[in-house]
């Protein structure tokens, strides 16, 4: 009983991380609605649909990557663009002289709440540090 207990946190923690399709690839295959502000053949940036600040827009790969530890070497350009175009989206919403802050969460103390890698864009008001 007992191993068929844990079997089963197990299956249900994988479903959460790895085989289930994430809220963020619904949102790319436009299967739910979100205010994508820009999307490229590697990237995607939309508004966090609960902003923590005035401007909160999180930037994902297309690639479903649960989290930093999921990265292979193939993905090594792929990140690079996307925080090489982090400036670029900044520069898109005119936060470029004021700045922002780039997070990502990633596992569960650090708050992850989707395992779909995403760097979170915070602008708009003064951030205070360090964070909670
Ligand atoms: P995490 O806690 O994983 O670092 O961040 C996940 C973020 O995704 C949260 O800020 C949350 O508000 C945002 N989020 C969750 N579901 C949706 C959704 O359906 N649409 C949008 N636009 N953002 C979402």
């Amino acid at each position: 009983m007992e191993v068929s207990a844990s079997n089963e946190a197990m299956a249900a923690r994988q479903d959460k991380f790895t085989m289930s399709k994430t809220i963020f690839e619904r949102i790319i295959a436009r299967e739910i609605p979100a205010n994508i502000i820009y999307e490229d053949a590697h990237i995607v940036a939309f508004m966090d649909v609960k902003p923590m600040a005035p401007t909160h827009v999180l930037i994902i790969p297309r690639k479903p990557i649960a989290r930093l530890e999921d990265v292979t070497p193939e993905d090594h350009a792929v990140l690079g663009h996307l925080l090489m175009k982090a400036p670029d989206i900044a520069a898109q919403l005119g936060l470029t002289e004021n700045g922002y802050r780039l997070v990502i969460n990633n596992g569960q103390d650090a708050g992850q709440e989707v395992p779909h890698l995403h760097v979170h864009l915070l602008a708009g008001r003064k951030l205070a540090w360090p964070p909670g």
